[in-house]
């Protein structure tokens, strides 16, 4: 579920919208009446990879999703790590495997879960031992990869572009398909 943003994280006084004067000129945002602590509303970073195993791509499906949803390993960063550290935790802890070269494609938008999508290319090894949070995963070649629309997906375009393919993305109508039966998730996959 999406948790909103009512009460002062600091003294506990209900939020309401007041106007200040910040750098851009005067701005109505959440604020507290009484301390003055404003809801910035920042957008929260997800890591997601690319994982890269003897020239295949690890796509993993989340027990949550349906039966035709394989998408990129994705994880919120946690307090006290690099975006580099926090990828390959991700990767261990998903499917055991161990993160060895990890570079940076780019940083996509998520507009509608207020995220921001790093995303890495990782060259990894070892035996897939998959979470409890995932259900199934599949290694695909690069030239039958099918890219889709939102940030990650964009992200596995723009890598499969520095390799030399010209990136497929599913029809509308495939990806309604893909997404059939789909809840909302949390971490922009
Ligand atoms: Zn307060």
């Amino acid at each position: 579920m999406q948790y909103e943003t009512r009460f002062c994280p600091h003294c506990a006084t209900a939020l309401a919208p007041m106007a200040q004067l910040e750098d851009s000129g005067e701005k109505v945002r959440l604020r507290c009446p009484s301390c003055g602590w404003t809801h910035w509303n920042n957008p929260t970073p997800v890591l997601a990879a690319i994982v890269e195993v003897d020239g295949k791509v690890l796509l993993a499906r989340n027990a949550a999703w349906p039966p035709k949803m394989y998408a990129l390993i994705t994880g919120f960063m946690e307090a006290g790590e690099s975006p580099q550290e926090g990828i390959a935790r991700e990767i261990k802890e998903e499917t055991n495997l161990d993160a060895e070269a990890i570079s940076l494609v780019g940083a996509y938008e998520f507009l509608r879960m207020n995220q921001v999508i790093i995303a890495y290319h990782v060259h990894a090894r070892g035996t897939v031992r998959l979470s409890a949070e995932l259900l199934d995963y599949k290694m695909v070649a690069l030239q039958d990869l099918k890219c889709w629309p939102a940030g990650t997906g964009y992200a596995l375009a723009d890598w499969l572009r520095t390799r030399g393919h010209v990136p497929v993305f599913f029809t509308p109508e495939e990806n309604a398909e893909r997404r059939r039966g789909l809840e909302e998730r949390k971490d922009g996959s």
